[in-house]
């Protein structure tokens, strides 16, 4: 595992130079205030905005609210793929809001759980979203992972989680009565939430103050406007061209971009790097079928293998009542594939001959083959939760839905473990600043990034 690649360094060249075209404006004059894309036209049309957002998942919209907020004058648009916001990562999670205990210390990952928890809570208390405050309990069930949980209990307090106490076999009962083991952390400050609700709040807000939020515009291109005779006073103002798959245009003065699962691609279109590489492991949960929900009262996880980024198949308490088990993490042969046998051709291509995938099954074959087997086989699952729960059996639990991770690996075959955020120099390299890694925590943290994304782009592109 390497830390970060690089905090907003400089890595982008220059922008491909696409086709310069005159750019009508056709929604409207250009003020400050955004000018919606033409709804049903099928022509292209045009729209302009000062900053665009790409991606409109728990990230974009955070960033875009946190933009608006701080730039009320300003006109920016957030530019989503699908019919429907927060679909992909962000509607398919655990839902947990994370205290921070697991991450580095001094890392953003780090930093920016810790604050985004408390400011999650905070906005939920603001605005009615309900969320649970249900603790959770990390548990060793073997005597061997006694120091490395009494390890993961000293990170926790150097990085500041509030309330959290190593705690014995009796006191586990008190709190899950139906779970076993031999030591835990308790950790009160951990709690359960719908994000996806949070970010279509995040989303109404942004609107409210005056965002625009264009859904159905896949980018398909992001280049910069050459000047021609033909270019109208507009196309000056707002230099970079971002095109969908549809030929529709927007143009703006700056970008961020927040594109999950297509992080990286959407880099390379813009001219930077495309590493590091998106790799998706898909997580498939098991669902604890109703009557068997009283075994479970708060989130129970085990004790992280720390070679790996992903926490460990868990017990999680849902805002509807259920409890879901899982994720596992296996590699999925389609970005945005949510059945096992989802297939993408060029993403698998993309996945072996680009990142250091190859590198990284080499070095960890052994996890991997132990992952699919679980995948395949709810026997191997339920063998390794009865160690926490030992009543729950096979006939106590259903297949349950799956969500993707857009997990960042370096050429090296290490995944990357924090938060990436990335500018560039050249063209477009200096009006754009990528979001390049954000996997678990970034829903936790999504306020917090959002503010630390706002600061970057007011200094960055002096607004
Ligand atoms: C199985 C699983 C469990 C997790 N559990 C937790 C948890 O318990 N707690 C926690 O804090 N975090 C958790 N996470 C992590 C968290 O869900 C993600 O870190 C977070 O949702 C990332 O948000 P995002 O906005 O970056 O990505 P996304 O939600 O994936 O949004 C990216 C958006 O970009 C759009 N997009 C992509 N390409 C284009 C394009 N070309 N044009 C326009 N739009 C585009 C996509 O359609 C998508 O809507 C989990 C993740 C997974 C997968």
């Amino acid at each position: 595992m390497v830390p970060a690649l690089r905090y907003l360094g400089t890595a982008c060249g220059w922008a491909r130079g696409g086709s310069p075209r005159g750019i009508p404006a056709a929604c409207g004059p250009a003020l400050g205030r955004p000018r919606p894309l033409c709804q049903g036209s099928r022509s292209a049309s045009t729209s302009s905005f000062d900053v665009v957002v790409i991606g409109g998942g728990i990230v974009g919209l955070a960033s875009a609210r946190a933009l608006i907020l701080r730039h009320p004058t300003l006109s920016i648009g957030v530019l989503e793929k699908e019919k429907e916001l927060a679909i992909h990562q962000t509607g398919h999670n655990s839902g947990v809001i994370h205290s921070g205990i697991y991450y580095k210390p001094e890392s953003l990952k780090a930093k920016l759980c810790v604050q985004g928890a408390s400011l999650i809570y905070e906005y939920c208390n603001q605005k009615g979203i309900s969320y649970k405050q249900c603790g959770k309990l990390i548990v060793a069930v073997e005597q061997e992972e006694i120091p490395r949980l009494q390890a993961l209990y000293e990170r926790g307090l150097q990085n500041g989680v509030q309330g959290l106490r190593l705690i014995q076999q009796e006191d586990i009962k008190k709190k899950e009565p139906y779970c076993r083991g031999l030591m835990a952390i308790d950790c009160p400050y951990t709690g359960i939430v719908d994000y996806r609700r949070v970010a279509l709040s995040f989303a109404q807000d942004f609107q409210d103050a005056g965002g625009s939020v264009l859904t159905n515009f896949e980018v398909k291109d992001i280049e910069m406007a050459r000047e021609s005779p033909s270019r109208s006073e507009d196309g000056m103002k707002y230099p970079i061209v971002i095109r969908n798959t549809k030929g529709e245009e927007v143009q703006c003065q700056y970008v961020v971009t927040c594109a999950g699962l297509y992080s990286d691609r959407i880099s390379e279109l813009s001219g930077c790097s495309p590493d590091p590489q998106i790799v998706p492991f898909r997580g498939d949960y098991l669902l604890l079928k109703p009557e068997k929900c009283y075994l479970v009262k708060g989130n129970i996880y085990p004790v992280p293998d720390s070679r790996f980024p992903f926490l460990g198949v868990h017990f999680t308490p849902r805002m509807d009542g259920s409890i879901w088990l899982g994720p596992n993490a296996v590699l999925a042969f389609k970005r945005e594939g949510y059945k096992p046998f989802d297939f993408s051709a060029r993403d698998i291509t993309d996945v072996i001959t680009k990142s250091g995938l190859i590198k990284l099954v080499s070095q960890n074959f052994s996890y991997g083959v132990s992952e699919m087997y679980k995948a395949c086989f709810l026997s191997a699952t339920v063998k390794h939760l009865q160690k926490f729960i030992p009543e729950i059996t096979v006939r106590d639990i259903l297949r349950g839905p799956a969500g993707v991770r857009a997990q960042a690996l370096d050429q090296d075959g290490n995944l990357v473990d924090d938060f990436v955020f990335d500018g560039g120099d050249g063209v477009i390299g200096n009006r754009i600043l990528h979001v390049r890694n954000a996997p678990s925590p970034a829903a936790t943290s999504s306020l917090a990034i959002s503010g630390m994304i706002a600061d970057e782009v007011q200094q960055r592109f002096k607004l």
